[in-house]
């Protein structure tokens, strides 16, 4: 529930801070861009400061890394039960290839390749859709029988059985359409393709659940955090994810690789959080990992962090089941100035939070924020990864010991760098006025905007006693995130930030207010195919925020939609009633989740969130065709190669850039694949 999802293609700035409230123009030779494919691009991003940490400091991020590689296949096979065997089958089909490279045929079939990668599996990583592969069923069978059977994931069929199994899954788009399904009214385990749930329905999975939950239990576990659910004999049942259960192999060779790290842990509290972890993947035990949760929350002393482990649960409907997802990490110290004043003045923002006061905390507890240096991405977070990352998600943790609240700063500024040049403001902002306030603040309100929203937004308010976590349903995580966003917009135009020293300039947050109108209405639809609905909760939140703005602000015209040479612009008339605007609909959402107002929260959803207008999202998109912007970015990431002495000692750690999208996700398959051997 707690991830800022995957940028929108923003601004185009490139800028840099340095300090808390200067921005600054940089120059920069570094090569952002990899590939280009489809709707995505991948980007580099550089890991500042990794030669200077200690070689300690780097031999423990060596081996968090090499287990964050490591988990990458559960993630493909949460995502789908074919997902694995289709890429290995693809694999070998590409490296196998040698016919002409330059056919139609091939280069429709390395599409799609490079699709599946970049998804993790064959449905779209945000819409959810599967691909529609554009080579032919022949090519694909023709090419699976050049293939020497023992490179396939036969698993006992017959060459002929296995392309017949296959082949529908790729090619049929009524087999396994869409990976998570939210549709209101339908069977929502049945109808999602993902491997999350086997053979089971949804009514069935419900009553299971409810027949364990105990009302009373102030500090329940994660239920089904870290389980498939399927049938045995008849009987609902859980398979665990962990050492001797679903995905051993991986999970056990994840446990080496930190049982490793803890030989260059940079402190015992940090020693003991990483064995809890092993403990937790050892037994699967839920309680231990709310332990884990804790250690890690209250460890704010290292320089050095990362997750790893079944995190968020956007891909289950039902949002219980954790995707697998590993990031490390260490602190960018001088930034963090910024989120430790945030932090710092926690209960202050509490305490003038515009919401019933029957919801606020008393007392805000914990709150550490910083912004973090990322070293490598993997499993959910790879390629397209969040820029900002609040966890615990466990919700009695939160309310008793706090949260631990990070902005990955090296990642929204390889965004902006990419992003210099590509047109969008020209194309899309009102007018000069507005593009260069945007130029001159859009960066450090994008991420002031990131700071609290993951830092305070998320870790604010309260429920009423009594109240289930679970109440708002299918609809929980859009509403989540709309609390979160309107949070951060509400304060990013309080004077309170000039006078802590994190904006220079009163006006600044309107740079931000611009882009969070103009992406929320008009152009986070170019991510949305004609005739669709918006299902992803990040942006059904930013549709939701924008749109009842938009039409609780018409009485006053406080934002217009209005025409200019046949196009049209968002143009914002009355910045101060806006921020009233969005003060006020924190305080209706904050009511809606502290009374777990089903009712109220679903139909807020549905009437702002879901539905787009048909002419605005014909115009968005046939404006956005003509800059070549990809809807979507991911990352490769950088490698890390270890240095040791005669007695196997990490006595270095060499970083390098210089790998591409392909040869990075085949170099992945053939040395981080425990699933597919
Ligand atoms: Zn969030």
């Amino acid at each position: 529930m707690a991830i800022l999802n995957k940028l929108i293609p923003s601004a185009i700035i490139a800028l840099s801070i340095t300090s808390c409230n200067m921005a600054t123009q940089q120059t920069d030779d570094f090569d952002y861009t990899v590939d280009r494919f489809a709707d995505i691009e991948v980007l580099r991003y550089k890991v500042p400061e990794f030669e200077n940490l200690s070689v300690n400091q780097k031999a423990l991020i060596y081996y968090l890394t090499e287990a964050a590689i490591t988990g990458r296949d559960i993630l493909w096979d949460q995502n789908g039960k074919y997902n694995l065997p289709i890429r290995q089958t693809l694999e070998q089909i590409y490296v196998n290839f040698d016919g002409d490279k330059e056919s139609a045929e091939f280069k429709a079939f390395e599409k799609y390749l490079k699709q599946i990668w970049f998804a993790n599996g064959i449905h779209h990583h945000y819409s959810m859709d599967k691909f529609t592969p554009e080579f032919s069923q022949e090519f694909f069978a023709t090419q699976v029988k050049a293939i020497a059977p023992e490179n396939l994931p036969l698993n006992g069929k017959l060459v002929d059985e296995f392309i017949a199994e296959l082949s529908p899954v790729i090619f049929d788009p009524a087999v396994m359409a869409k990976r998570v399904n939210q549709a209101e009214g339908e069977d929502l385990i049945t109808t999602s393709a993902n491997n999350l749930y086997d053979g089971v329905t949804q009514a069935e999975v419900e009553a299971y659940y409810a027949a364990l939950k105990n009302p009373n239990d102030t500090t329940p576990i994660s239920f089904g955090l870290n389980t498939q659910v399927t049938k045995k004999d008849g009987k609902v049942v859980e398979n665990v994810y962990k050492v001797g259960g679903l995905y051993s192999d991986a999970i056990s060779r994840i446990v080496e690789l930190l049982d490793k790290a803890t030989e260059y842990a940079e402190n015992d509290a940090q020693r003991n959080t990483i064995n809890k972890l092993i403990e937790y993947y050892q037994t699967g035990d839920l309680s231990l990992f709310d332990e884990y949760s804790i250690l890690w929350l209250q460890d704010t002393a290292s320089q050095v962090d990362f997750i790893n482990g079944f995190i968020e649960s956007y891909g289950d409907p039902l949002g219980m089941t954790g995707a697998w997802e590993s990031i490390v990490n260490f602190k960018n110290v001088q930034a963090s100035n910024r989120t430790q004043i945030i932090s710092d003045n926690a209960q202050w923002f509490e305490d003038n939070s515009p919401i019933d006061p029957r919801f606020r905390k008393e007392e805000v507890k914990g709150v550490s924020a910083k912004v973090i240096t990322a070293a490598i991405l993997s499993g959910d977070a790879y390629p397209a990864t969040p820029i900002g990352i609040n966890l615990p998600n466990s919700n009695w943790i939160r309310a008793n010991y706090g949260s631990k609240s990070v902005t990955i700063e090296n990642i929204t500024q390889a965004y902006d760098a990419a992003s210099q040049g590509n047109g969008f403001n020209e194309e899309f902002v009102y007018d000069q006025e507005t593009r260069d306030l945007m130029s001159k603040y859009l960066f450090i309100t994008d991420n002031l905007h990131t700071d609290l929203h993951e830092c305070l937004g998320h870790g604010s308010g309260k429920l009423l006693p009594g109240v289930d976590p679970d109440a708002l349903k299918a609809h929980g995580a859009t509403l989540e995130e709309t609390r979160a966003d309107l949070f951060a917009l509400y304060y990013l135009a309080d004077p309170k930030l000039v006078e802590l020293g994190l904006l220079d300039n009163p006006e600044a947050y309107k740079a931000e207010y611009y882009k969070y109108m103009l992406n929320g209405m008009m152009t986070q639809l170019m991510r949305i195919e004609p005739g669709k609905d918006v299902e992803e909760a990040h942006m059904r939140n930013r549709k939701l925020i924008a749109e009842w703005a938009y039409e609780n602000g018409k009485a006053d015209n406080v934002v217009e939609l209005v025409e200019k040479d046949g196009k049209t612009f968002i143009k914002i008339n009355d910045y101060d009633k806006l921020r009233e605007l969005f003060g006020k609909l924190l305080s209706e959402i904050q009511r809606i989740k502290s009374e777990g107002d089903y009712e109220a929260g679903r139909n807020i959803v549905e009437k702002y969130a879901v539905k787009v207008d048909p002419k605005l999202h014909a115009e968005v998109l046939e404006r956005y065709s003509h800059l070549d912007i990809a809807p979507y970015k991911g990352f490769v990431n950088p490698i890390y190669t270890p240095e040791f002495d005669a007695d196997g000692k990490i006595v270095d750690v060499k970083i390098s850039y210089d790998e591409d999208y392909i040869p990075q996700m085949l170099r992945y398959a053939r040395d981080y694949s425990p699933l597919t051997k």
